[in-house]
């Protein structure tokens, strides 16, 4: 379906943005992965993405809370592969502290990676999508995107504000077959959220298990994750004709979580 379409996939090696790009590769699409890790490992990923896909995979280390470094990873995808069709922006950290404890230079590095290189990425992308005349931008937001948890302020207003941005750029590209949609996902089992559990475990002296299933408890009435395999296949139904008049739509991926 998106064959001969070159797909940026942000934060891509590893957890939810690797689900989606191979995702993407699966149908086709040709696909710069970005994101940090060791140099071998990345190489290994795109060799065996390469030849699992038939298509073309390359890497960009762009750090994207650096804007110059984001143009620069846009470039490269068009260089790479001649145009720019599908931007997924998915990079994202978290920190979890109260916001009196919330230290600033954390709560800059949040807004920097989860909100402005959406604003930065989409500004760079939608010149060539434009002369195209085919474009999908795809935010990754967060359950967080739409209802909030005490300690998370960073994140739940960086969230909040890609849904926001998703919905202006949706109306700016109303009227082009450009679309911009946003997903929200629950829980879903990465190194984000592993990082989470084993924080909770520490903090609380119980089991990994007992802290897992806690964190399910709390949040998400299906007391399942969330994959990163259905993110990039919902990623794909945005990306396929089906969803040509979706437009500015926040997606929960969320095992109920946004129902109560
Ligand atoms: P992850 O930690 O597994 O992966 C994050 C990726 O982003 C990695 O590839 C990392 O190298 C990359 N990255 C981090 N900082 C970067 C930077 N400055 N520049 C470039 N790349 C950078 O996290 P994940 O759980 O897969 O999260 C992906 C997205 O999904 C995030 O936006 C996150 O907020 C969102 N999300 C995750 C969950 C969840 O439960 N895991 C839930 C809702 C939303």
């Amino acid at each position: 379906m998106l064959s001969g379409k070159a797909a940026i996939v942000t934060g891509s090696t590893s957890g939810i943005g690797l689900g989606i790009a191979r995702a993407l590769a699966r149908q086709g699409a040709n696909i710069l992965l970005n994101g940090f890790g060791e140099p071998d490992r990345i190489d290994a990923l795109r060799a065996d993405m390469a030849a699992e896909y038939g298509v073309g995979v390359v890497h960009s280390p762009a750090d994207v809370s650096r804007p110059a470094d984001v143009a620069g990873m846009i470039a490269q995808c068009a260089e790479s592969f001649g145009s720019v069709d599908i931007l997924v922006n998915n990079a994202g950290i978290q920190h979890t502290s109260t916001v009196e404890a919330f230290p600033g230079e954390k709560w800059e590095k949040i807004l920097a990676v989860d909100l402005s290189s959406a604003f930065y990425g989409a500004k760079a992308a939608l010149p060539h999508m434009r002369r195209n005349g085919w474009g999908r931008i795809v935010n990754i937001a967060s359950a967080h995107g739409l209802v909030a948890s005490a300690t998370k302020a960073a994140y739940v207003a960086a969230k909040h504000g890609l849904i926001g941005l998703t919905k202006v750029i949706a109306l700016e590209t109303a009227r082009s077959p450009i679309t911009c949609n946003a997903i929200c996902p629950g829980w879903v089992l990465t190194p984000l959220v592993e990082k989470q559990i084993d924080d909770a475990a520490a903090r609380d002296g119980i089991p990994r298990e007992a802290a897992k299933a806690g964190l399910l408890a709390e949040k998400q009435p299906s007391a399942e994750f969330a994959t990163p395999e259905q993110i990039g296949s919902t990623t794909v139904f945005l990306c396929s004709p089906a969803a040509d008049q979706i437009r500015g739509a926040s997606i929960s991926v969320d095992g109920g979580w946004t129902a109560q």
